[in-house]
């Protein structure tokens, strides 16, 4: 697809039992291009009574369909179709998914849709080489524990990661045997729309991937939360937002798989490789205009470095490329909204009155229609700052020097987040030391943003409940059941 013919795309059905769908009541609303202000698409807007035909899509799919009762290699082999063709539209996809998000083209085309397609490539062969437990009490009694489809699942998904997240929680839904509606967030629908068309193609018999477009709270969002035939949720959003599911599901009782916000913190020593660091550090800040949970939202550095390290930084910061999403050339893009775009804005009105902003900040004049800012660094900002507390979700980062390496633990852990962190020493063993003692699902040690597929991926506190990956998204998404064998011999 050209940008042509992304930008002609007129209007994003709900898709439903293997077809593309209207809302019931007709409405629409708008999804509009951050780098331009321009109106991408209509989108059909959701309603409690589409997320109940796409529920009921998906029950009757579950009960009397094909799919639940094929075996897992014949299911990864539909899978692994639907990576393929992932692959095959690559570029439809990363135009499609640059357009709707503002994120830079290079990163969709070579981030966010080969990883969608490896996730339906991994879960496709990790189900299918799943094995399950027997427990032998002697020759004659044995314990075996299956797992079972779990049946309906309800996937709710934000906009900074679109196809990618989607995917990452779909491959193993739908792997295990279930079926499942599929709500992605109100800014980004539209790769959404186009992988229900993939998976048609590919194989996936009608009713077990519904897509319901819609708004959150209130909307399609909240309604799928509610509805009765719905037997889990696996959300990734807002804090905030998970708490609010938390409380609709309870009425239901519905199993919950939360990945929520975070606030990571990179921590360099002084014995630390400074280049490889502050390079890094500029990518986990920036990268995706900053709108990554796992980004390395605070930097810590010893004071030794302090000053070497902030040059430096700031030096690489001035020479990222803002610009127009589609140019190959771009390193960052626009911000998924102008709320978004004031609300990060906002931060840097504190950061400016707290401390001092050594670079950025500021909109772009000649994109004057976008959602676009230069992206900003600070110092002088306390650790216990809303600044440093309050995920910002955005390009904008503060810098705090530290003497002592307790008092660097005890500054990254000073936050109501604990999702992924990072630290930078060529001492082995601080890095064990300070990595043991870091509240965060996952630590990067002289990395950040390295990914195995089949390690367990979540986040502790107020970053998330259960984790997602490999073994555990097979386990969230199925029913373990007992059965007691006792022969007679
Ligand atoms: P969000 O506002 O929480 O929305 C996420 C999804 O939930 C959207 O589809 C949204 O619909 C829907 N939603 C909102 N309120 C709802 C409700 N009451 N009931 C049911 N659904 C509801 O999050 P976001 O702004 O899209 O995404 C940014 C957040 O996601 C950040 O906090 C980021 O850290 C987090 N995130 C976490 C991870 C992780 O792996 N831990 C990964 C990526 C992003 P609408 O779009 O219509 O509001």
């Amino acid at each position: 697809m050209s940008v042509e013919t992304a930008a002609r795309t007129r209007h994003l059905d709900h898709f439903i039992d293997g077809e593309y769908s209207p809302s019931t009541s007709g409405e629409r609303f708008e999804t509009v291009n951050p780098a331009t202000g321009q109106v991408l698409a209509t989108v059909s807007l959701g309603t409690s009574q589409d997320v109940d035909r796409a529920v009921t899509a998906a029950r009757t799919a579950f009960k009397t369909g094909p799919w639940p009762k094929m075996s897992a290699r014949e299911r990864g082999a539909i899978l692994r179709k639907i990576g393929d063709l992932i692959l095959e539209r690559r570029e439809q996809l990363a135009i499609a998914e640059t357009m709707d998000t503002g994120k830079p083209i290079n990163e969709s085309f070579d981030g966010d849709i080969p990883r969608a397609a490896l996730n339906f490539h991994f879960f496709a062969d990790y189900a299918s080489a799943a094995g399950e437990e027997c427990f032998t009490v002697n020759q004659l009694e044995r314990h075996l524990s299956v797992r079972e489809p779990l049946g309906v699942a309800a996937l709710i998904t934000p906009w900074n990661l679109p196809l990618y997240l989607a995917t990452w929680k779909l491959a193993p839904c739908l792997a295990m045997g279930n079926t499942c509606v599929l709500k992605p967030a109100e800014w980004t629908p539209y790769t959404a729309t186009l992988l229900a068309q993939i998976a048609k193609q590919a194989g996936l018999p009608a009713g077990v991937l519904n897509v319901v477009h819609g708004f959150g709270a209130g909307g399609a969002g909240e309604a799928l939360t509610k509805h009765p035939e719905v037997d889990c949720i696996s959300f990734t959003g807002e804090t905030s937002t998970g708490r609010a599911i938390m409380t609709a599901a309870a009425a239901t009782l519905k199993k919950v798989s939360f990945e929520l916000g975070g606030k990571g913190a990179n921590l360099i020593f002084e014995d630390a490789d400074l280049d490889e660091a502050v390079a890094t550090s500029t990518r986990a800040a920036f990268r995706n205009q900053g709108e990554i949970c796992l980004a390395g939202s605070r930097l810590f550095v010893h004071e030794k470095v302090f000053d070497q390290v902030v040059d430096a930084l700031v030096k690489r910061v001035q020479r990222i490329v803002v610009g127009d999403p589609l140019d190959a050339r771009t390193e960052m893009g626009a911000l998924i909204s102008k709320e978004q775009l004031e609300k990060v804005e906002s931060y840097i009105k504190i950061g400016r009155k707290e401390g001092k902003l050594l670079t950025g900040g500021e909109r772009l004049a000649e994109f004057a229609d976008g959602n676009f800012l230069s992206p900003a660094v600070f110092t002088g900002i306390s650790n216990s700052s809303k600044f440093c507390q309050e995920e910002i979700f955005g390009p904008a980062l503060p810098v705090i020097p530290f003497k002592f390496e307790e008092e660097a633990i005890a500054l990254a852990n000073e936050t109501p987040y604990g999702l992924s962190a990072s630290l930078w020493s060529s001492d082995v063993n601080r890095c064990h030391r300070v990595s043991q003692q870091l509240k965060t699902g996952i630590v990067w040690v002289n990395c950040w943003f390295a990914r195995d597929l089949r390690t367990p991926f979540g986040g502790q506190k107020s970053s998330g409940i259960g984790r997602e990956g490999g073994r555990k998204s097979l386990e969230f998404f199925s029913e373990e059941k007992t059965i007691c064998y006792r022969y007679k011999g």
